[in-house]
């Protein structure tokens, strides 16, 4: 009776303080009856939620439990009874309410339990705060967002948790919200929401992170974890939409920063992305150097273009007239060579440069270099000819057409003296726009020319609908070619094709005596590859082809 009494004193005066310290706060304080199973709150909290009509000796815990969103209950009961069972006195919960309208909202509940003689954990005193988290969810799907991302990763990384970082990004999701409104890509992100929320255990936490990201920290978890989360995810989703995602493992002792562990996640994802998305990319240290290594080399590729294309050079490889085997001119091929990356392939810098449109000015740089040196060769050869790639990026930009043509008159060539080699892979599909321009160069007598041909989808529409003067036929039909009757019939077929619309050819990748031999008897126009002659710089190619002799007959 005696400890009745004292207990119900206790109350009043916990209420008495509680109710003080709630004046002038948003948040609400509670003194929570452990044995007794009680929650009294100083303030109108069924204002806000749907708790039922107030009693004197307030809530049950149950009552408490039923306005905390699902999924988030599990937690909250678990931190619950270990402070009723003694076993912890400090709660910190971090858990989303279910407000009066149905919407979520992320609170904040601290507390410390107060234990009596016996040690027997008799009061909780503590708050729950509204405001706290505000700034730190996702007022869409109620998610907590990128800063929360953040501050909970520095202190998994200081408390050395193991586990992996799992990025989520819906495929497209421009593409939905354009197609079908943002309304229905919001629906999508809930989507998202919620299937993640079902199969990620409720001890995990779920991050919405800008636009269509989203990440999941995986505490303690393995790769197969991870990929059996991501297989279920993306089934549940579809319907709807695709996703891909990109996991890093991060080892409890880890160096490094946050924001790293965050960039090699995000790397894994870019590449899933990349892959053909819909699919799940863990990091790869070679494969994130290799990311480093491109990003320095454009930014030295970038510095060098404007440093008037320092560090760029031209090789050039001879073109070889098939009736007589005397150089009728060059290919002119471009190269890099840094100071601080070495000599890269062209194979790899080219679709660098085409990829973030470098290859424009980088491009014109090859025109008016190559233009130049074409017509010093033609004060010895007059005839002269030089090929120069073009790229399909060049050949979109506006004014394309006529900054060619005034590279041209400025090196003082005749039209004649050059042929632009058009990639055959490039989507030339437009095909009145490209002859319309090509159109405009032929007026003042240049070629074109449809380079690596045979490697494409649309080869022999390209013959039919673009006006072009030659193909370039690609090396892969030419090797071996004495030891490929099929071959052999095609090239016949494809050279006497062209040639009946008046279209001149030229066999790329020449090597052996044999496939030359195999070659003649289809009496191609042009030959090029090693069996002639390497590309070389300017200097030995003068040497060799310019002033010595042009004609390799004799090899
Ligand atoms: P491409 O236009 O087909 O150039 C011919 C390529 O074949 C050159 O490679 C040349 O070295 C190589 N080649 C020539 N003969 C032989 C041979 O007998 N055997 C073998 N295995 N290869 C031979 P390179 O210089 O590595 O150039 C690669 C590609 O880079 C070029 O292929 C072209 O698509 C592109 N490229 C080069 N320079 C430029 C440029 O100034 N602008 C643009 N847009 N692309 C360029
Ligand atoms: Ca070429
Ligand atoms: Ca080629």
């Amino acid at each position: 009776m005696e400890q009745k009494e004292q207990c119900s004193r206790d109350l009043e005066s916990y209420l008495d303080l509680i109710q003080f310290l709630n004046e002038g706060t948003d948040d609400y304080f509670f003194v929570w009856n452990i044995p007794e199973n009680r929650i009294n709150f100083a303030g109108e909290i069924q204002q806000k939620c749907l708790l039922p009509q107030k009693e004197n000796d307030g809530y049950t815990l149950q009552d408490f439990e039923d306005i905390i969103y699902a999924r988030d209950r599990e937690a909250m009961r678990e931190q619950l009874s270990l402070i009723a069972e003694g076993q912890r006195e400090i709660c910190n919960i971090e858990c989303r309410i279910v407000d009066k309208d149905g919407h979520t909202e992320w609170i904040s509940c601290r507390g410390k339990s107060r234990l009596d003689e016996d040690g027997i954990p008799r009061w909780m005193m503590g708050r729950i705060s509204w405001n706290a988290l505000i700034r730190k969810s996702d007022a869409l799907t109620g998610l907590f967002n990128g800063d929360k991302f953040m501050e909970d990763m520095q202190q998994c990384l200081e408390h050395n948790c193991a586990g992996h970082l799992l990025l989520l990004g819906i495929d497209n999701f421009k593409h939905i919200n354009i197609k079908y409104g943002r309304t229905f890509g919001n629906h999508v992100l809930r989507k998202v929401t919620q299937i993640l929320e079902t199969h990620v255990e409720p001890s995990m936490n779920i991050y919405r992170l800008d636009g269509d990201r989203f990440a999941v920290a995986l505490q303690g978890q393995g790769e197969d974890v991870v990929r059996e989360l991501y297989e279920k995810v993306k089934e549940d989703l579809k319907d709807c939409c695709t996703i891909s995602a990109g996991a890093f493992f991060c080892p409890g002792n880890s160096s490094e920063e946050c924001g790293m562990i965050y960039q090699y996640a995000e790397a894994a994802l870019d590449r899933a992305k990349e892959e053909g998305k819909n699919r799940l990319v863990f990091f790869s240290p070679d494969h994130y150097k290799k990311r480093l290594d491109t990003i320095r080399l454009l930014d030295e590729m970038r510095k060098d273009m404007k440093a008037g294309c320092e560090n760029f050079y031209l090789q050039y490889q001879p073109l070889i007239d098939c009736r007589d085997f005397h150089v009728r001119g060059a290919e002119a091929l471009l190269r890099y060579d840094s100071p601080i990356n070495g000599k890269t392939g062209p194979t790899e810098f080219i679709p660098l440069l085409e990829q973030t449109k470098l290859i424009c000015p980088v491009g014109e740089w090859v025109l008016e270099t190559a233009l130049k040196q074409c017509r010093e060769w033609q004060k010895k050869i007059p005839d002269f000819h030089i090929n120069i790639n073009i790229s399909y990026a060049q050949l979109r930009e506006d004014g394309i057409s006529s900054r060619v043509l005034d590279l041209l008159n400025e090196s003082g060539l005749p039209g004649e003296a050059l042929t632009l080699e058009v990639t055959e892979s490039m989507q030339l599909q437009d095909y009145q726009h490209f002859n319309k321009l090509f159109r405009r160069w032929k007026e003042y007598g240049i070629n074109i020319a449809i380079d690596d041909f045979g490697t494409g989808y649309s080869s022999l529409s390209y013959l039919k609908s673009l006006e072009i003067d030659e193909i370039k036929i690609d090396r892969s039909f030419v090797t071996n070619i004495q030891n490929s009757s099929y071959n052999y019939r095609l090239l016949n077929n494809v050279i006497e094709l062209a040639h009946s619309a008046r279209i001149k050819v030229c066999c790329e990748g020449v090597e052996t005596e044999e496939e030359l031999l195999a070659l003649e008897s289809l009496k191609p126009d042009v030959l090029q590859g090693f069996f002639f002659a390497r590309p070389c710089d300017r200097e030995a190619f003068r040497e060799n082809y310019v002033y010595k002799t042009h004609d390799i007959s004799q090899k």
